[in-house]
């Protein structure tokens, strides 16, 4: 049982790709600025898995997607990055990353590309303050991470993948300037294209999903899609093409937005899309990965592509608010499927890795 009390925490470390072990430290002295939770709830993400099994730069500490209770608050913390005040034991979600505010994309404002952004995360976990990433008892928040309350009426299960997936697809959607009677494209009903078919339908955009798994595809209805696309039945680019089109007047889709991390989805996506269209890249962030493109089509149809890591930090804000405001409205709570212990973190990864487990969670107490 881990309460605030307590001066120890454990913090899951990779040793070599595959393996994993615990360790426990000393509960670090905060520094002014920062804070540190106690975690309450962890998700497993695609990322996770990555580094895990190596495709991912090898990084000892995982876990980004969280909720926890403030523990420690650091001098000068007494409102969250909204002006919220913010208490011991008040519920709490950060950005995975941090922006540094003096390299050059910060310095053009443009902060979701900060070139330290993992500076924290990449740490050696015997470093202070040890516990730099989400799979532990505890989780530091430095004084350049961004942090929010988490609304009273949001549950854990909702605000730990809200720093991840529905940020990332609000940032998206938002950067594509995406606008109340447009059609909205999501290719791909995972986590990150529910959210998406959410915050389209909210800004009010028809929204169109495709997706190979029915089941997915299920969802995506229940999260706002108005038109599903099925691929084993609609099983060829040209049949996709003709669908869209006649769901569209002939015209072609405003924006599509790739949550696939399937190269091929990008010639597709920009098929389409309307003359003028935005098409926003996400899934596909494994560099190495190569397809046959059509670069004249994009010219001839003048697309506008928008690719995209992290988000602006204050999403994260956005994104809370947004649950807060149709919680009750979509399933948010659903897109978990497994819930475990700490101690089983590996097992959690794994069926993750299989596919067993669509989204798992660890739940500490
Ligand atoms: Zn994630
Ligand atoms: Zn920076």
């Amino acid at each position: 049982m881990v309460t605030s009390t307590k001066v120890k925490g454990t913090v899951a470390i990779m040793t070599i790709p595959d393996k994993l072990t615990f360790e426990e430290f000393e509960l670090p002295e905060v520094e002014a600025g920062g804070i540190l939770v106690k975690v309450v709830r962890a998700n497993v993400c695609g990322s996770d898995v990555g580094i895990l099994n190596g495709e991912s730069p090898f990084n000892r500490v995982l876990g980004h997607e969280m909720v926890g209770e403030v523990v420690k608050l650091g001098e000068g913390v007494s409102t969250d990055y909204a002006g919220n005040p913010v208490q011991i034991g008040d519920r709490v979600a950060a950005t995975y990353f941090q922006i540094c505010r003096k390299c050059r994309p910060c310095l053009d404002g443009r902060f979701h590309l900060c070139l330290n952004s993992y500076a924290h995360w990449t740490k050696e976990p015997n470093e202070t303050p040890h516990f730099h990433g989400a799979f532990g008892t505890h989780y530091y928040i430095y004084p350049n991470q961004f942090f929010y309350k988490v609304p009273d009426n949001v549950p854990d299960s909702a605000a730990a993948s809200a720093n991840c997936a529905l940020s990332q697809v609000y940032f998206g959607l938002d950067e594509a300037k995406v606008r109340y009677g447009d059609t909205v494209l999501v290719q791909g009903a995972g986590g990150l294209g529910l959210n998406a078919a959410a915050v389209a339908k909210e800004i009010g955009a028809t929204v169109i999903v495709i997706d190979g798994v029915k089941s997915r595809l299920e969802k995506a209805k229940q999260f706002g899609a108005d038109y599903c696309i099925d691929m084993n039945e609609y099983d060829t680019v040209e049949k996709r093409v003709q669908a869209i089109l006649d769901l569209t007047n002939g015209n072609g889709v405003d924006v599509a937005l790739e949550v696939t991390g399937v190269g091929p989805a990008l010639n597709e996506g920009i098929k389409h899309l309307r003359v003028g269209g935005r098409y926003v890249s996400i899934g596909n962030n494994t560099p190495g990965k190569t397809i046959d493109f059509d670069p004249g089509l994009m010219t001839r149809k003048a697309i506008n592509i928008i690719s995209l890591v992290r988000y602006n930090p204050w999403y994260l804000n956005k994104a809370l608010q947004f649950l807060s405001k149709t919680i009750d409205k979509y399933p948010f709570g659903e897109m978990l499927d497994k819930e475990f212990k700490l101690e089983e973190l590996y097992d959690a990864l794994d069926q993750s890795a299989q596919r067993k487990v669509t989204r798992a969670s660890i739940v500490i107490d």
